[in-house]
């Protein structure tokens, strides 16, 4: 059962159309990320769903309960959405301590004392910052502070909870680890949780759906694997592929059933439904390209062009004619700039595009 609808939502600011017909539906539980570039729109549906903002046009609804109606001018407050929201920078009040900050929104519930006190200590506890109850946010480190932020949302105990970059402002190791804690917390609580980023690997590794946004609209639903494995756009496969993906342009034909395709790679079969263009695009991951030092049947040579090493990983830069490629490795290899390697690939994990519509068609 969907826990949050939208329906043909649409944002202006001034003549700006930032939201095009969003149309969404958020399953109890899901942990739902909204993932793409800067101003795509991910915070203003967001800060729609939250109530912050009224939408121009359209329908939403949270729990079976129509929250916005953009036509007959409803628009309930954010105090009556029954969620909870963190934000990029985490707000706590400077004067009050860590126990008081997070126990004020069961202060004003008016719940008796020793229960607050009780909910406040396992909020603390689930984000490992139990001992820190009686400092001031002035003594805790960012990663900390933010820790906080996460426990006062959560120890009012929302069926939702809203989270827009909470981890932006923190270091490389400690978003990690957030990570991991906010992936655990979702597991614990069965919270629904909608998560925006722009990261795609925080999208990937903690969501179990994200909705990919490009220009107001969102163009794709699917779960972190789907979305890897068959991005549904061009664009989306290349937002996705990290590092990029290589596109390589080819002719196609019809053959035995099947989709012939002619490229700078071969000559390659796929399956296909129905597809008229002769002209495709395929996209090959970098961590689908195997790289071996000497030739074998239906390998294609390359020349190394250049070699990046990153610790546990290694870029390869390949020239193949008069055409980039790039390759990635786990573990450290070293090739010799300019030596001939040859690379081959699994077939099945490429994915044929119609060059016209840019749409995913094997
Ligand atoms: P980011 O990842 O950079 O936060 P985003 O995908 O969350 O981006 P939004 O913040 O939703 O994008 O912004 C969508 C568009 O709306 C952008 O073009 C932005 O400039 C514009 N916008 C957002 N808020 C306002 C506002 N209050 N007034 C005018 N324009 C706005």
């Amino acid at each position: 059962m969907s826990i949050i609808q939208l329906s043909n939502v649409n944002q202006y600011f001034d003549k700006n159309h930032v939201l095009k017909q969003i149309n969404l539906e958020v399953e109890e539980g899901d942990f739902m990320t909204f993932l793409g570039p800067s101003g795509c729109g991910k915070t203003t549906t967001l800060r729609i769903i939250a109530g912050l903002e009224k939408p121009e046009s359209g329908i939403v609804t949270i729990q079976g309960k129509i929250v916005d109606h953009g036509e007959m001018h409803v628009h309930a407050a954010p105090s009556a959405r029954g969620l909870s929201l963190v934000f990029q920078s985490y707000a706590l009040w400077p004067h009050m301590t860590i126990f008081d900050n997070v126990s004020f929104g069961l202060e004003v519930k008016k719940i008796p004392k020793a229960e607050i006190r009780k909910k406040v200590e396992l909020a603390l506890e689930k984000m490992r910052i139990r001992d820190l109850i009686d400092r001031y946010p002035s003594e805790l480190s960012g990663g900390q502070q933010q820790r906080v932020a996460i426990a006062r949302a959560i120890v009012t105990e929302p069926k939702i909870l809203l989270l827009d970059e909470p981890l932006s402002n923190l270091d490389a190791k400690l978003r990690i680890e957030m990570r991991t804690e906010l992936k655990r917390l979702h597991r614990d609580m069965k919270t629904t949780i909608i998560y925006v980023t722009h990261d795609q690997v925080e999208a990937l590794t903690m969501s179990t759906k994200i909705a990919l946004f490009f220009d107001g609209k969102i163009v794709q639903v699917d779960t972190p694997r789907g979305l890897y494995r068959n991005p549904g756009t061009l664009q989306a496969a290349d937002f996705i592929g990290n590092p990029s993906i290589n596109l390589i342009e080819a002719r196609s034909v019809e053959a035995e059933g099947m989709l012939r395709t002619t490229s700078s790679l071969g000559q390659l079969d796929f399956f296909y439904e129905g597809h008229q263009s002769g002209e495709v695009v395929l996209a090959l991951k970098p961590e689908d390209i195997h790289i071996s030092r000497l030739p074998s049947e239906g390998a294609i040579p390359c020349q190394v062009y250049s070699v990046l090493p990153a610790g546990s990983e290694t870029l390869i830069q390949l020239q193949q004619g008069d055409r980039g490629l790039l390759a990635k490795t786990i573990g450290e290899v070293d090739y010799e700039m300019d030596s001939t390697v040859w690379i081959s690939f699994p077939a099945d994990k490429i994915n044929v595009y119609d060059k016209l519509s840019e749409k995913l068609i094997s």
